[in-house]
C-alpha cells in the first residue's frame, strides 16, 4: 500500500514538474495608433490635433476621442517590460497609423510611424523575439493592399519600418512576397503571421481577386506542410474573420474570403493551437466548429491600446490595454491568460498616476477548467437568458473596463453570442434570428439547432436536386432514342419500303 502511495506521488510529482517546465508566456500588443500630432492642447472632436483656437487640456497618456500619444505607447510597453519582463515571444498584431484623413499622411508617413514602433518594442525588448503583422491602416492609402504579389510596399516595410530588425532573414524573405511569413518558433511549434487585411471588405483591390497575393494557397501549404512534420502552430494576423460583436451585419471579410479562410481553419483545426487577432479594439473572442457543430478552435481577440473612441455609432471607446497569455510551450495550448489596463478616466481624475494593473484573469473571473475551444463555447452560450452575471462580466471587459454601466437588451446580448459562436454570415443570421421574441426573454437554443438549415431551403434543395436528376434521365433518354432510331428505322423502312417498291433501300 506504501509502495502504491509513493509510486502515484512520484507521479504526480513528476506530472506537476513537466507542467511548469512546459508552460510559457507570451505578450500580445496591438493598435498602437501613435498619433505623433496628438497635444495636450489639442480639439478632443479633431482627434486632439493642436488647432489655434479653442485651449483644452488633455492628459499626456491620451483622450478616450484620440489616438495614442507617445507617453501612452512608453506607458504601455514599460508595463510589460514591468509585469513580465522576459516572455518567449512577443506577438505584435498591427496598426500602427492614427485614424485621420489620408490627405494628412502619405506613404513616407506612414512607413516612418510604423518605423517608430518597431525600433521602441526592439529598444524595449532588445533579446525578445517579436513577430509583427500589418494592420489595415499601415498602408497608404489605408485599406488599400494589392491584389498582386512581391510589392515594392513590403519591401518598404520591411526596411523603412524596420521589420527587418524583428524578423530573420529567412522570414523577411517570405515577407516581401504578400506581408506573410512562417518560422519554427521551436521543434515542434510554428508560428504563421498572415496578412488578412488581403481580405478585408474595405479594401477594393482585392474585391475580384480570387487568392490575393497567393496567401490561400501559401497557407495551405505551409499548414500541410506542418502537419506532416507532426507541428503544432500559432496564428497571428490583425483583421479576424466573422462578424463584429458590437455592429449588427458588419462582416470583416469579404464574404467569399471568410468562407474560404474558415474552411482552411477547419480542414486544420487538429494542428492549429492557438489564433491571435487585433483589429476590434475591443475584448472577445470567438468559437471555429467543425461541420457537425463541434467546437474546434478559439480565435483570441485582444483589445487595443489606443483608448479612440470608435467612429462607428454605438461602438464607444475602451481603456488601453495589453494581454499576456499562458500557453504550452509543447502544443501551443493556450492555458489561461491575463488581461491588463491602464484605467485613462482615473488617471484624468487623479491627475496623471500611471497604473497598469490586472483587468482579469480569464480562468479566474469566468469560472473556467480551461480556454479549450469547448469551455470558451460553453461560456458564450452561458451568456444568454436573464441576468447572466458572466455575461455582464464580459461586456464590461469588452471595453477594457471603459464602460462600466454598458446598455445591451436582447438583441444586443443575441449578437453578441452569435458573433462569437458563428463565424460565417448564413450561421449568424440563423442564430440570430433565433430571438423571436423580441423580449428580454429568449429562447434556449442548442447550437444543433443553430446549425440547422431553414425547412423552406431544405425543400428548395430537394426541388431542385430531383428536377437535375429528371433531367439528366430525359438528355439520356433522348439520345438512347435517337441512337436506337438510326440503327432501327432502316430496318422498319425497309419492311414498308420492301412492300411499297421492288427497289432496295441504300
Ligand atoms: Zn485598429
Amino acid at each position: 500500500m506504501n509502495l502504491l502511495r509513493s509510486v502515484l506521488f512520484v507521479g504526480t510529482v513528476v506530472e506537476v514538474c513537466t507542467a511548469i517546465v512546459d508552460t510559457g508566456y507570451f505578450w500580445q500588443v496591438t493598435d498602437f495608433h501613435y498619433d505623433a500630432n496628438y497635444s495636450t492642447k489639442g480639439d478632443p472632436s479633431k482627434m486632439c490635433h493642436f488647432m489655434s483656437k479653442g485651449s483644452y487640456s488633455n492628459s499626456i497618456y491620451g483622450n478616450y476621442h484620440c489616438d495614442s500619444p507617445w507617453q501612452l505607447i512608453q506607458s504601455a510597453t514599460a508595463a510589460m517590460k514591468h509585469i513580465h519582463p522576459d516572455p518567449d515571444f512577443i506577438l505584435w498584431t498591427g496598426d500602427s497609423v492614427p485614424h485621420v484623413d489620408d490627405s494628412t499622411l502619405n506613404i513616407e508617413k506612414v512607413v516612418q510611424n510604423i518605423g517608430n514602433v518597431s525600433q521602441h518594442l526592439r529598444s524595449v525588448f532588445p533579446n525578445i523575439t517579436i513577430f509583427p503583422v500589418l494592420g489595415n491602416h499601415d498602408e497608404y492609402p489605408e485599406d488599400a493592399y494589392p491584389s498582386a504579389p512581391d510589392s515594392n510596399y513590403y519591401r518598404s516595410i520591411l526596411h523603412g519600418a524596420h521589420f527587418d530588425q524583428l524578423l530573420s532573414n529567412d522570414t523577411a524573405k517570405q515577407f516581401l512576397t504578400g506581408g506573410y511569413y512562417t518560422t519554427a518558433i521551436h521543434r515542434g511549434l510554428r508560428v504563421i503571421g498572415l496578412n488578412t487585411n488581403l481580405y478585408y471588405s474595405q479594401d477594393k483591390l482585392t474585391s475580384k481577386a480570387e487568392d490575393p497575393a497567393g496567401q490561400f494557397q501559401w497557407l495551405t501549404a505551409t499548414l500541410t506542410a506542418a502537419k506532416t512534420a507532426k507541428e503544432k502552430v500559432i496564428i497571428l494576423s490583425h483583421v479576424p474573420p466573422g462578424l463584429f460583436e458590437k455592429y449588427t451585419l458588419l462582416m470583416w471579410f469579404y464574404d467569399k474570403f471568410n468562407t474560404r479562410y474558415v474552411n482552411i481553419l477547419k480542414t486544420f483545426s487538429d494542428i492549429i493551437a492557438a489564433q491571435i487577432y487585433g483589429h476590434e479594439h475591443t475584448d472577445s473572442f470567438r468559437i471555429l466548429k467543425d461541420s457537425t457543430g463541434s467546437p474546434v478552435g478559439t480565435l483570441f481577440l485582444a483589445p487595443a491600446v489606443t483608448p479612440w473612441n470608435s467612429s462607428l455609432p454605438g461602438v464607444g471607446a475602451n481603456n488601453p490595454s495589453i494581454r499576456l497569455y499562458e500557453y504550452n510551450k509543447r502544443d501551443g495550448t493556450i492555458l489561461n491568460y491575463r488581461q491588463y489596463y491602464l484605467n485613462l478616466a482615473q488617471l484624468i481624475r487623479s491627475g496623471g498616476n500611471v497604473n497598469w494593473t490586472l483587468e482579469y484573469d480569464a480562468k479566474d473571473v469566468y469560472h473556467l477548467p480551461d480556454l479549450n475551444p469547448k469551455s470558451l463555447h460553453d461560456l458564450a452560450l452561458s451568456f444568454q437568458g436573464d441576468n447572466s452575471a458572466l455575461f455582464s462580466k464580459y461586456l464590461v471587459y469588452n471595453s477594457v473596463s471603459q464602460t462600466l454601466k454598458p446598455v445591451c437588451d436582447s438583441q444586443c446580448e443575441l449578437t453578441h453570442v452569435c458573433s462569437i459562436t458563428e463565424l460565417e454570415k448564413l450561421d449568424f443570421n440563423l442564430c440570430r434570428s433565433s430571438d423571436t421574441s423580441k423580449t428580454t426573454a429568449l429562447p434556449k437554443t442548442t447550437p444543433a439547432q443553430r446549425h440547422r438549415k431553414p425547412v423552406g431551403k431544405m425543400y428548395m434543395y430537394i426541388i431542385v436536386g430531383l428536377g437535375a436528376v429528371v433531367f439528366i434521365l430525359f438528355i439520356v433518354v433522348g439520345i438512347i432514342c435517337i441512337k436506337r432510331r438510326r440503327h432501327f428505322v432502316p430496318y422498319r423502312f425497309s419492311r414498308f419500303s420492301n412492300a411499297l417498291s421492288s427497289g432496295p433501300i441504300n
